[in-house]
């Protein structure tokens, strides 16, 4: 069986890698970016421990080489950015070993290793033809003009939010806008940051959430309700308007909220800016020769860090399944009811975020059994 992967980010590389030695199986991996090319656009994450779960039952190489180069995500406390503490959470109560903190590039240069000698980079998806058999071809844009590189039994897009693959074969997914602006911020130079794991800090509905990573750096998110629903003033993004969002109407932002605002002052440049979106969950396309995993299938709010977390579980199943010649109809059956749940868990728990919802009793309720039993389900309950 001939399988072509079409993005090597989180979830392609993954399955890259497992399909590696897999009988009966030729795999060919595709990326858009250049060999070595591992922005740090994406700034710093937080993978849950769901996903730790998933790689050191699957891929206990791969486990080990994250935990190498990642601190452990242990901690997660909500505060007022005045400081006032309305939520603490110890994981191990909830989860059965710590998530984790890594940059972006890393994740990415850790996860592609493996089966660079099988990927193709500057290869971008742009086109699908079929060959007699009826198999996909699928023609790339690179350097040097329009390539193709032979027919697939099954393609899998796992080429992020904005999937060509599901595109060409599927149509242009529907987005739904949450309606706030999410920005993220890599501050590298951070020996002086107050904090360590990860913590969100409120003013209103507008909160800051921050963590460290390895190599000195710190991670920053900005997340805050858009006046319009779904354009970001360019007013908002200036460091006067970041320091009025963030900043306690009576009295000064507590020692972390201070040192946050003066490095988005010091740092505005180098702020991405985006919007929190969502797509209707689709596994495959109506002719089974198109597989989606990770954000190709499910783009998720990222609320509770559970994007990336759910790409690499994608990769693990799948590549569970197809090592044994099982079917994409399995894939489905294994993913798609537990990405349902999490995709409206990590909505709910948005709530806090929406202008009109109450922060402190929103986040309150997060210490409740309810709210604590679905994040359990979510940390542990791993195929
Ligand atoms: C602001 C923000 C913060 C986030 N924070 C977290 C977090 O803390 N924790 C977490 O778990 N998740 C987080 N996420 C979500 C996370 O970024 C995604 O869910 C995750 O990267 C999805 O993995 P993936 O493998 O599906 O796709 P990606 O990791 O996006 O990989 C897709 C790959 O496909 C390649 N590609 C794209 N198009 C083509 C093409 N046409 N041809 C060939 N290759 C192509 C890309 O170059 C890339 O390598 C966050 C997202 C946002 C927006």
């Amino acid at each position: 069986m001939r399988i072509g992967i079409i993005g090597t980010g989180v979830a392609g590389s993954l399955l890259a890698e497992a399909l590696l030695e897999a009988p009966g199986v030729q795999v060919a991996a595709y990326e858009r970016v250049a060999a070595g090319e591992h922005a740090e656009a994406g700034t710093g994450l937080n993978i849950g421990p769901n996903a730790l779960k998933a790689l050191r039952l699957h891929m206990p190489a791969r486990h080990a080489a994250l935990r190498a180069a990642s601190l452990e995500w242990r901690r997660w406390f909500v505060d007022l950015t005045d400081g006032t503490r309305l939520f603490d959470l110890n994981l191990a109560t909830v989860a059965e070993e710590p998530g984790l903190r890594i940059r972006w590039s890393e994740l990415y240069r850790l996860l592609r290793a493996p089966a660079a000698d099988r990927t193709r980079h500057g290869h971008a998806l742009e086109a699908l033809e079929e060959d007699a058999a009826g198999r996909l071809v699928p023609v790339f844009r690179t350097a040097d003009g329009v390539v193709r590189d032979g027919a697939f039994d099954l393609l899998v897009g796992a080429d992020g939010r904005y999937s060509r693959l599901r595109a060409l074969t599927c149509g242009e997914p529907p987005s739904t806008l949450l309606g706030v602006c999410i920005w993220r911020l890599l501050v590298t130079d951070a020996a002086d940051c107050p904090y360590d794991d990860y913590g969100q800090w409120f003013h209103g509905n507008a909160r800051l959430l921050s963590f460290r990573v390895p190599g000195g750096a710190v991670y920053i998110a900005g997340t805050f309700p858009l006046p319009d629903g779904d354009r970001i003033p360019e007013g908002m993004k200036t460091a006067e308007a970041q320091r009025a969002l963030y900043s306690p109407k009576n009295g000064p932002p507590c020692p972390a909220v201070a040192w946050m605002l003066d490095r988005i002052e010091a740092q505005l440049a180098d702020i991405h800016w985006a919007r929190s979106a969502t797509a209707p969950l689709l596994r495959h396309d109506p002719s089974g020769r198109a597989l989606f995993l990770g954000d190709a299938a499910q783009a998720m709010v990222p609320t509770l860090g559970q994007g990336a977390t759910q790409a690499v579980e994608c990769g693990v199943v799948a590549a569970h399944v197809l090592r044994r010649g099982g079917t994409i109809a399995e894939v489905a059956r294994l993913r798609d009811e537990r990405v349902e749940f999490v995709r409206q868990f990590s909505l709910e728990a948005s709530d806090t975020l929406i202008p009109g919802v109450d922060v402190v009793e929103g986040t309150k309720r997060k210490m409740e059994a309810d709210f604590l039993a679905k994040l359990r389900k979510t940390y542990t309950e791993v195929e």
